[in-house]
């Protein structure tokens, strides 16, 4: 897939985007905007689990049954592998649902930080993110923007690639 814009942000890391379908992605680890359960849901969840085949699945129920009883709090991240997706890890992160009377940005920051520190205890070079919460949990696109390309500022992993399924949410993630 054509690497639509690519600008290098502090020293070691460099930043991509790409107008597509995240799980078409190379890279080394793809980050799932998950939900709590780790056993499935829409969006960019449905389209891993649909792609990747049964593995991954497998693998969210091993971590249900075991350290994860209780499900993925929000804003934490956790690795499965990644089944027949052209990627090595999915790194599952739960974004905060947006709300108009609560300020959740801290826990949206804390979903980049803590999926891309996964990713680098794993050794990742490349990861591919989706713009988190602005689908079902209806983060508005411009405000989730800013918060990600703050929270990914000092990244372990050098090369991060926002992929948006969207042109009006890769306008907002790409603008200059
Ligand atoms: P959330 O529940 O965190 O809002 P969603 O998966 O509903 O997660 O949506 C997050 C973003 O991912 C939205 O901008 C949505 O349009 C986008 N999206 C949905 N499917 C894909 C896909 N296959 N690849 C990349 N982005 C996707």
């Amino acid at each position: 897939q054509r690497i639509h814009r690519r600008d290098p942000i502090g020293d070691v890391a460099t930043i991509e985007y790409v107008l597509g379908d995240i799980t078409e992605q190379e890279v080394d680890v793809i980050v799932n905007a998950a939900n709590s359960s780790l056993l499935g849901g829409g969006g960019v969840d449905g389209a891993i689990h649909r792609k990747g085949g049964p593995d991954i699945l497998a693998d969210c129920r091993k971590l249900r049954a075991g350290h994860y009883g209780g499900g993925l709090k929000t804003g934490q991240a956790v690795a499965t592998t990644a089944g027949r997706l052209r990627a090595t890890w999915v790194v599952h992160t739960v974004g905060p649902v947006w709300s108009a009377t609560e300020d959740r940005s801290e826990l949206l920051a804390d979903c980049h930080r803590n999926a891309l520190r996964v990713a680098a205890e794993l050794n990742a070079h490349t990861i591919a993110f989706p713009a988190i919460s602005t689908g079902i949990y209806r983060w508005p696109p411009e405000d989730a923007a800013r918060i990600a390309h703050a929270a990914i500022k000092d990244s372990p992993v050098p090369v991060i690639r926002f992929v948006l399924f969207d042109q009006r949410t890769y306008d907002a993630f790409a603008r200059p």
